[in-house]
């Protein structure tokens, strides 16, 4: 059954929609790589892989920002210039055919629980992990 997703930043400038032909095509994650924790300000990256072509604006001019993450990969991050909500991001390599939405900036976040946690070996002491999700200690692909 397909699936349509809307999300925004916090101010609304930015909206979006993501068309799944289901829910099984996205894969969220948790993330809690040392770039993760920067870029979301909190101790892990929420994000739901998605194919390139299933998201798009409907409104507003993402602002982008580009850097090498420290492992040599350059990765696109893609936020609100007016309030700052982060909405999206993906390395160069995955440029062609994914994307890496922020689960919190869906309007219905529980539409895409997580399978998974990367980067365990950098969880916050005081977190437990996420029951019943596959468990990596690094790589995040
Ligand atoms: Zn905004
Ligand atoms: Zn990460």
């Amino acid at each position: 059954m397909s699936v349509k997703l809307t999300g925004s930043c916090y101010c609304r400038n930015l909206e979006y929609v993501v068309e799944l032909d289901s829910t099984d095509d996205a894969r969220t994650s948790l993330c809690h790589c040392h770039n993760c924790k920067k870029a979301f300000g909190g101790n892990y990256g929420l994000t739901a892989k998605v194919p390139k072509d299933s998201f798009k604006y409907t409104k507003g001019k993402p602002k982008e920002h580009a850097a090498d993450n420290g492992s040599g990969t350059l990765l696109h991050r893609e936020f609100c210039d007016n309030c700052g909500s982060f909405i999206l991001e993906y390395g160069e390599e995955a440029k062609e055919h994914s994307r890496y939405i922020c689960v919190g900036s869906l309007d219905d976040p529980e539409a895409l629980p997580p399978k998974g946690e990367f980067f365990t070996k950098n969880r916050l002491s005081w977190m437990p992990p996420v029951p019943n999700t596959f468990q990596k200690q690094e790589i995040k692909d």
